[in-house]
C-alpha cells in the first residue's frame, strides 16, 4: 500500500466554474484518487480557493466590492459545482486570513532565506500613478517575452513561462492603457540558476508528459532567471516583511497545499498524526494536477520551495492539461462563450459528463467540446447502449462472473489488464485513456450482443474499471446486474483471473 498526496490547482474565487476548470485538474485528480483508492492505497487529496490572487483585485474595483466578500460567495458556487459533478475533495481550504496558511507560507520562506535559496535585491517595479495600481499580473499586460502572446507579467498562458516586465513589448496599464512609470523597489527573490542541477535531477527521475518535460528543459537553458517572489502594492500575503512587499500568490502554492493537509488532518479529523504520517514519510508520493500554464511555479519554484524542507519529497508527479474548448472557440466568462458545470450535470447526469469529459481530456494537447456531439453522444450511448447492456447482464447472471469468457478472449483480459495496470499508474495515468479503455469495453460487450454471446464479464470488467470516472452508474450496474465488485476488483489487481482456465 502507497501514500498519495494529491493536489489540484486552487481557482481564482472570481467567477463560477465551467466544462473547462472540469476538464482540467478537477476531474483528472478525482479519477486518480478513486483509481488509487480502488486499489488500496492512502490518498488525501486538497485545493484550496486562491484568495491572494491579484485578479481578485481587479475583480473587486470592477465591481466596486470588497474583494474578500467576492472570493466568500464565489467560493461558496466553487463548492456546490464541484459536490454536483461528483468531484469528491478532501478538503476546501479557505486562505484568505488562515493561520494553517500564513503558518505554511512563512515556514518555507524563512526554510528559503536560511538555504541561501531565497535573497533580496533592487528591481524596477511598474506602477501607473492615474489608476494608482502595479503591473506585476492583473494591472499589465504585453507580449509575452519568451513566446511574443499577450500576457500578463506573471504566467503567460500561451508558453507556460513566468515572462518578467522588463522585456516585455507594448507592456501597459491595463486599466488605462498607458505606460507604466518604473520605480525602483526592493523584492524577494526565488533563486533558480543555483538549483538547475538539482532541477535537471529530478526531473530526469519524474514522470511527467512530454510537453511539461519539454517546458522544463526549455526554462532551465542555457541560464533561467531568478524568480521575483514579492509585490509592492498588489495582492498577497504580508510576511512580516514590508520593504520587500508582500508574498506573492503564485509563490504561495506549495505552502496552500501543505496548509490544507494540515488543516484536514487536524481540525476535520482530528487526527494530527495522519499529517505526520503522509507529509513526513519519504515513500508518500506529491501528485500535482494542473493547467499547463501553472508548470513554472509547480515544476520549477515548488520542487526547490520543498526540497530543502521537511516536507521534501523523494517522488513528485505533475500531471498537467491543455485548454478545453467549446463549439470550436476558446472558452471565455467575459464573451458568455461557457458552460457551467451546475447547468451541465443539471440538464444530463453527471456520470455521463464525467465520462465524456474523461474521453476528452485535453491532456497533451486542445480538445474541442462540441455540445450536440455530446447530446447525440448521451443517447446513444450512455442511455440506449449502457442500458440495454446492463439488461442483457441482468438476464445472463452466471455463477461466477468470468464463466461466459470464451477460449479466445484469455489474451483480450491479458490486454485489458495491462492497459488498465499502465493508465491508472501514478507514473503514468492518464484518465483520458482510462475513459477510453471503459468505453471499448462497453462496445466490445455490445458487440457480444448483437451476436447473442456471453458479455457479462465485459459489463462486470468496463463498470469496476470505470467506477473511478462513473460511480453512481457502476454502482446501479453492480446492483440491477448483481456483480460483486469488490471480487471483480480482486481478481483484476492480484491479476488472479489470468490463472482462469476455461
Ligand atoms: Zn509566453
Ligand atoms: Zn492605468
Amino acid at each position: 500500500m502507497s501514500k498519495f498526496i494529491i493536489t489540484i490547482t486552487p481557482p481564482t474565487p472570481n467567477g463560477d466554474l465551467h466544462i473547462g476548470h472540469l476538464a482540467g485538474p478537477f476531474l483528472s485528480a478525482d479519477i486518480f484518487t478513486r483509481a488509487q483508492r480502488q486499489k488500496g492505497h492512502d490518498c488525501v487529496l486538497v485545493s484550496y480557493s486562491d484568495d491572494y490572487q491579484s485578479y481578485m483585485l481587479r475583480r473587486g474595483l470592477e465591481q466596486g466590492r470588497d474583494p474578500v466578500a467576492i472570493g466568500e460567495d464565489n467560493t461558496r458556487k466553487i463548492k456546490i459545482s464541484l459536490q454536483m459533478a461528483g468531484i469528491e475533495i478532501d478538503h476546501w481550504m479557505t486562505s484568505q486570513d488562515n493561520s494553517y496558511f500564513r503558518d505554511a507560507v512563512l515556514e518555507l520562506y524563512h526554510q528559503g532565506v536560511n538555504d541561501r535559496n531565497i535573497y533580496q535585491k533592487n528591481a524596477l517595479a511598474p506602477y501607473c500613478r492615474a489608476c494608482n495600481v502595479w503591473g506585476y499580473e492583473a494591472f499589465g499586460r504585453g507580449q509575452c517575452n519568451h513566446c511574443g502572446q499577450n500576457s500578463d507579467a506573471s504566467q503567460c498562458e500561451e508558453c507556460a513561462g513566468a515572462p518578467n516586465y522588463l522585456y516585455m513589448k507594448n507592456f501597459t496599464c491595463k486599466l488605462c492603457g498607458a505606460e507604466h512609470e518604473w520605480i525602483e523597489k526592493e523584492h524577494a527573490y526565488l533563486n533558480i540558476g543555483k538549483n538547475v542541477y538539482k532541477l535537471r535531477q529530478w526531473l530526469g527521475d519524474s514522470a511527467v508528459r512530454r510537453n511539461s518535460r519539454a517546458f522544463a528543459e526549455r526554462e532551465l537553458a542555457p541560464t533561467p532567471e531568478d524568480w521575483q517572489i514579492t509585490r509592492h502594492g498588489d495582492a498577497g500575503l504580508d510576511i512580516g516583511q514590508p520593504a520587500l512587499g508582500k508574498a506573492h500568490t503564485w509563490f504561495m502554492g506549495a505552502a496552500g497545499y501543505i496548509a490544507a493537509t494540515r488543516e484536514h488532518f487536524t481540525v476535520n479529523r482530528q487526527t494530527p498524526e495522519l499529517f505526520d504520517a503522509f507529509w513526513y514519510a519519504d515513500d508518500t508520493t506529491l501528485v500535482h494536477f494542473l493547467g499547463y500554464d501553472c508548470l513554472y511555479s509547480h515544476g520549477i519554484a515548488y520542487p526547490i520551495l520543498l526540497a530543502g524542507s521537511r516536507y521534501a519529497k523523494k517522488t513528485q508527479r505533475l500531471y498537467t492539461n491543455m485548454f478545453l474548448k467549446l463549439n470550436g472557440l476558446n472558452l471565455s466568462t467575459s464573451r458568455n462563450h461557457a458552460i457551467w458545470i451546475r447547468d451541465l450535470v443539471s440538464d444530463y447526469d453527471t456520470d455521463s459528463v464525467r465520462l465524456y469529459m474523461a474521453l476528452l481530456a485535453p491532456e497533451e494537447q486542445e480538445s474541442d467540446f462540441v455540445e450536440t456531439q455530446f447530446v447525440d453522444w448521451h443517447q446513444a450511448f450512455y442511455q440506449q447502449k449502457i442500458e440495454s447492456l446492463t439488461v442483457a447482464a441482468m438476464h445472463e447472471a452466471p455463477a461466477f462472473w468470468l464463466d461466459g469468457l470464451q477460449r479466445d478472449e484469455h489474451k483480450l483480459l491479458c490486454e485489458v489488464y495491462n492497459r488498465w495496470s499502465t493508465v491508472t499508474s501514478a507514473d503514468s495515468f492518464s484518465s483520458r485513456k482510462l475513459a477510453q479503455l471503459v468505453v471499448e469495453l462497453y462496445e466490445m460487450a455490445h458487440a457480444r450482443l448483437l451476436a447473442q454471446r456471453p458479455l457479462y464479464y465485459l459489463v462486470a470488467l468496463a463498470s469496476c474499471i470505470g467506477a473511478p470516472i462513473t460511480p453512481t452508474l457502476s454502482r446501479q450496474i453492480h446492483k440491477r446486474c448483481a456483480i460483486n465488485s469488490a471480487l471483480v476488483l480482486d481478481n483484476l489487481i492480484n491479476a488472479t483471473f489470468l490463472d482462469y482456465s476455461i
